[in-house]
């Protein structure tokens, strides 16, 4: 176990621009936000490059910006931020409760939404809920800024759409009237302070017995977080029945690949999973 940590540099531009002109210049600096993932692998000596971008006191990565259609959360938004915004406890309570599971005070003071996303853990907490809200990403560059849907962002273990002159800028949640079912469970070895052993966020409705607008995201069953959409498409417009929910239950067994690893047991990962998938469609039944 290492106790000090190795020497590194930290530049702390004043500005998004002048972040992104070092970003651009030089390959080897990397963005440094909350720190709360970055300094647990620095300590441990796991980190390969030692130059980062303080990113911590750009204002233009900071806020909460609600529209009509959309809300906007800047890249820097804490936890705790998410956890005391109204408007996102109502209309996107996964993403609240998310926030109030991953892990204490401290970390959610200091940890932000966009570390969680680009350091890419597929055991993070919040992508599962932003799947399922089917969140957007706003990258930004000196080249121009693009959008992308958070669902193409995560193409295998730790790799993403993100170029080393990039920075996320902004997470976009597209608003809705319409009354869903929203459930967020995280199943850990304890019920504070714990890594997951499976994540599972999914919304959806039901009318007239037929269940609509279904989308399902799991983390720590997978390399990267999955939204299941051969499960999905098993639900949607299909009557909410015994014959449905097994054909679900038995898709999401086939869509996931959960390992063995020191937290849980692939057998037990794919149990947990289906039993929350058949949890989930129960309780969209009631609601009806
Ligand atoms: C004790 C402890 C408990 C934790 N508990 C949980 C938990 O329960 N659930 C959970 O999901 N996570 C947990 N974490 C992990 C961590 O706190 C979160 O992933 C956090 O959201 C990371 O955010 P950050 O701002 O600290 O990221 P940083 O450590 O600053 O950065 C993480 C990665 O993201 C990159 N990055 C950050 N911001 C940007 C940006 N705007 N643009 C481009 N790249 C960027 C960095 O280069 C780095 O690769 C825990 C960590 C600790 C130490």
């Amino acid at each position: 176990m290492r106790a000090y940590v190795p020497s590194y540099q930290l530049l702390s531009p004043g500005s998004l621009a002048e972040a992104l002109d070092i970003l651009t210049q030089n390959e080897s600096w990397k963005p440094f936000a909350g720190g709360t993932d970055l300094m647990v692998l620095l300590e441990a000596g796991k980190l390969p490059h030692k130059n980062y971008v303080n990113v911590w006191g750009l204002n233009e990565l900071r806020g909460i910006e609600i529209t009509k259609d959309k809300i906007t959360l800047g890249a820097l938004t804490t936890y705790s931020e998410v956890r005391a915004n109204k408007i996102l406890r109502d209309e996107f309570p996964m993403l609240c409760q998310a926030a109030k599971e991953t892990g204490g005070v401290a970390i959610q003071n200091r940890g932000t939404l966009g570390g969680n996303i680009v350091n890419a853990s597929p055991a993070a907490d919040s992508p599962p809920a932003l799947l399922a809200y089917d969140a957007e990403l706003q990258l930004v560059s000196k080249r121009g800024n693009r959008t992308i849907p958070y669902f193409s962002f995560h193409s295998g273990y730790k790799q993403i759409d993100l170029r080393p002159d990039e920075l996320l800028g902004a997470i976009c949640l597209p608003r809705t009237t319409e009354p869903l079912t929203h459930y967020y469970r995280k199943v850990g070895a304890r019920k504070a302070q714990a890594i997951s052993k499976v994540c599972f966020a999914a919304v959806g409705r039901a009318i007239n017995n037929h269940s609509e607008r279904v989308r399902i995201a799991l983390g720590s069953v997978a390399p990267i977080p999955l939204r299941c959409v051969r499960t999905e498409s098993l639900i949607n417009d299909r009557p909410l029945d015994a014959g449905t929910i097994a054909a679900a239950k038995q898709m999401l067994a086939n869509e996931i690949v959960p390992i063995d690893d020191l937290r849980s047991t692939n057998a037990y990962r794919s149990r947990v999973a289906v039993n929350l998938l058949e949890d989930f469609l129960t309780q969209l039944e009631n609601q009806r």
